[in-house]
């Protein structure tokens, strides 16, 4: 049996493609997620479906010990469980922001230290933190999801200096708009929020962005075939960029200024 591997956010988008991909190329895999009836076909591909609520510290708990119980280990953490609501910041109530950072950083976080004490015990481990294009580039409305993300930027640069020593590798992916229920569930929560506030006309053009780029947005695949470059490479890089528009964006952010970045993004809002 090849090594373990506990990809979270397993019952739908990136998430069940990476646990379907892994499970084809010999890893052991527990898929993770709140909807376990979305895992069961992962059952046929021999994943072993975990139910798992990132923002519940019993929860979080229980998954790890169940396979440290059964494999002895998670030799790889596949942090990919996330959600994408969008709003002016005006509009979106604290509590919301608050949620949406327990699931994309503290989720994330928390699992990252239950799993490191048998990855330093066996020198051996792999952290993939799935970030998004969004944790370097913003659009607007996208305020607290940019927050998250970009936050998990920053944890995983300093995680990675700390873990090298134990032999550890801490893997960043930045996809761009890649197919999944993300964008459908985001821009619905978005016009909810700001559809009809002030905002409602910047809402709208967002939304209508969304909807592009979920039309122009890649097969999951592409990214789980990312996660397998990364885990498998000898000296992994720090971070894998791909899926629709995401070399262009961090192109483009990396040569233009703020302001000339924010005038391009807003000249594609109409
Ligand atoms: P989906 O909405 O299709 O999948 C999200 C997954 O996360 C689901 O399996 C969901 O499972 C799980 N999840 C959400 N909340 C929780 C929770 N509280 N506890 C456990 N699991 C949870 O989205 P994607 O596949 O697109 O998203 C995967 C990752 O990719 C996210 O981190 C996202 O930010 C990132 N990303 C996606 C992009 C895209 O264009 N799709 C672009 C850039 C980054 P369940 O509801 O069953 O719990």
């Amino acid at each position: 049996m090849g090594k373990t591997v506990l990809v979270t956010g397993a019952s739908a988008g990136i998430g069940k493609a990476t646990a379907i991909y892994l499970a084809q190329n010999g890893y052991n895999v527990y898929g993770a997620a709140r909807r376990i009836k979305k895992m069961e076909d992962l059952k046929g591909y021999g994943i072993k479906p975990i139910s798992l609520d990132v923002t519940s510290e019993e929860s979080l708990a229980k998954c790890v010990t169940q396979i440290l119980g059964e494999a002895g280990s998670i030799d790889i953490l596949v942090n990919n469980a996330g959600s994408g609501y969008y709003g002016a910041l005006e509009d979106m109530s604290i509590s919301d922001a608050k949620y949406q950072m327990e699931v994309n950083v503290f989720g994330v976080a928390r699992l990252i230290q239950l799993v490191l004490p048998t990855m330093r015990k066996n020198n051996f481990g792999k952290i993939v933190n799935i970030s998004s294009v969004g944790g370097k580039v913003t659009l607007p409305m996208g305020g607290w999801y940019h927050a998250s993300k970009f936050a998990i930027e920053g944890l995983s640069d300093a995680l990675r200096k700390e873990v090298k020593s134990f032999g550890i590798d801490v893997i960043v992916i930045e996809p761009g708009g890649t197919k999944s229920e993300m964008i459908g569930l985001g821009t619905d929560y978005l016009m909810k929020v700001s559809g009809e506030t002030s905002y409602g006309q910047l809402a709208k053009a967002v939304s209508k962005m969304y909807a592009k780029i979920e039309k122009d947005a890649a097969e999951p695949i592409v990214i789980a075939k990312l996660i397998k470059e990364g885990i498998e490479a000898k000296t992994p890089k720090t971070r894998y960029a791909g899926a629709s528009g995401a070399k262009v964006m961090l192109f483009f952010r990396k040569i233009l200024s703020d302001k000339q970045f924010d005038k391009m993004v807003m000249s594609k809002m109409n």
